[in-house]
């Protein structure tokens, strides 16, 4: 959600005539954009902030603006801790920025927006897309849920679904530009059309994305298990470039934890769900987010959750030590557990997700795949050249390509056996073929450095 956001601001402000300039110049106007899911993020927000201070004093022309969630949550806070700041900007008025930065200019005076609650579905505003062969599209914004450990309703706001020929029109036309794959983004995208009351909304926008020629990836992120229902599966299952994959946040495997998290499904029903889609399609890769040491947490809540992963068998899980966020009702939970002890359950966790992610791997060695090349990711050793992308199933492929004449470019589908599993990646050192697409073609552009400094997002649901 935030690199998406990034990727409007980055078009609202060439919209309005900035440029990007080239690494190693000092822009007129940096940008940062705020997560406050990550740990630390005011620490490395003020940090960055103040490594600033020489540069502004050495180019006083120099704006700096500040929006996302931390704005959001911060607010005015900002400004007295770092009273060089020009613009602060928050989650429901993105499109103010070019705004607020002529009217901080031309006043001589930092300029603070923040909205309580959105006015414009942010879709309407320019968007820099970064890739050109895939791209985020916005479903939804904002959650209806509580998740007792997450600032994001406080930040986001309640939920607010976009309408499906909106949605749909925005796919087509980034087809029409060579996009190949996209992924459909919201907090809980199975909760989509509960604006509108329309129960099987997602699936209907799955199977329409479907019918769209030339889309072959349809990803989504992420789904809530609660809402997850059986037509979800139906619609994933019979839907061909509905990519065999699902990221399906768990959280927490023990019962006890999970009401406490305000996360109304069980263990169960989790597993449950991990069955039928595990039936309706045999080679899909699940992943999942876990947190540990969450307040109250025991032992054997602990060994639930370590039961769940054995169960489960994920090809990846992003685990985190939880640590409390200002402004939620964790942070104020009594049991609050000590430091070493979340650590010793993290790396016990991590150790049996590695184990069976490698195990699960493993069991790929020998098949072909067909990776969707990625910007950026190329990886070169002292013997083979690697380009690197996802698999159709999401599973991060290193492709050897020392010995191509015309080795592929991003956007290009390479068909690959793979020879070599790690946990969190393969590795495939023979191409069967090179498929060419025109977002290749259009990779091969040079791009600009651009003029947003982004704070990246960690998924973690
Ligand atoms: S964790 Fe996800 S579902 Fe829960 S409140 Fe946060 S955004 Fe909503």
């Amino acid at each position: 959600m935030n690199v998406h956001d990034s990727e409007r601001l980055s078009g609202l402000l060439e919209s309005s005539g900035y440029t990007p300039v080239v690494e190693g110049v000092v822009p007129d106007v940096i940008v940062f954009n705020t997560c406050a899911v990550r740990e630390n993020a005011d620490n490395k927000l003020y940090g960055n902030l103040s490594h600033l201070v020489p540069v502004k004093e050495a180019n006083p022309g120099l704006q700096i603006a500040i929006g996302g969630c931390l704005a959001q949550k911060d607010q005015g806070e900002i400004l007295r801790k770092a009273p060089w700041v020009d613009v602060v900007f928050g989650t429901h008025n993105m499109g103010a920025l070019p705004i607020l930065l002529e009217r901080a200019r031309f006043e001589q005076e930092a300029q603070i927006e923040i909205k309580e609650a959105l006015e414009v579905f942010p879709s309407t505003l320019p968007t820099k897309r970064d890739s050109t062969y895939a791209a985020w599209v916005s479903i939804s914004v904002g959650c209806n849920n509580t998740c007792t450990f997450c600032i994001v309703p406080a930040l986001r706001g309640s939920e607010k679904d976009r309408r499906a020929g909106e949605i749909l029109a925005e796919v087509e036309m980034l087809v029409a530009q060579g996009v190949l794959e996209v992924t459909l983004l919201g907090q809980n995208v199975n909760a989509y059309g509960v604006e509108f009351g329309e129960r099987t909304a997602f699936a209907d926008l799955l199977r329409a994305c479907g019918k769209i020629e030339g889309l072959e990836r349809v990803r989504f992120m992420s789904p809530h298990p609660k809402d997850f229902t059986d037509d979800v599966i139906e619609a994933m299952a019979t839907t061909a470039n509905v990519m065999p994959q699902l990221h399906m946040p768990m959280q927490s495997g023990s019962d006890r934890i999970l009401q406490a998290m305000r996360r109304s499904y069980r263990q169960e029903r989790y597993l449950g769900i991990i069955d039928r889609v595990r039936s309706a399609m045999p080679h899909a890769a699940i992943t999942t987010d876990i947190i540990v040491g969450f307040p109250g947490e025991t032992e054997q809540d602990f060994q639930e959750t370590m039961h769940v992963v054995r169960e489960a068998r994920f090809a990846g899980a992003y685990t985190f030590q939880y640590s409390k966020r200002p402004g939620t009702p964790a942070a104020e939970m009594p049991d609050q557990i000590p430091k070493e002890v979340v650590q010793d359950r993290y790396v016990r966790l991590l150790a049996l997700v590695n184990e069976i992610t490698l195990q699960e791997n493993s069991n790929l060695i020998g098949r072909e795949v067909d990776v969707l090349i990625a910007e950026g990711e190329g990886r070169k050793d002292s013997t083979t050249e690697r380009m690197s992308g996802r698999a159709e199933d999401s599973r991060l492929v290193h492709v050897a390509v020392g010995g191509e004449v015309s080795p592929p470019r991003p956007g290009d589908v390479v068909t690959a056996r793979i020879t070599h599993a790690a946990p969190h990646h393969l590795v495939a050192d023979e191409i069967v073929r090179i498929r060419r697409t025109r977002a290749g073609d259009l990779s091969e552009v040079e791009k600009p450095a651009g003029v947003l400094l982004g704070i990246p997002a960690m998924p973690l649901r």
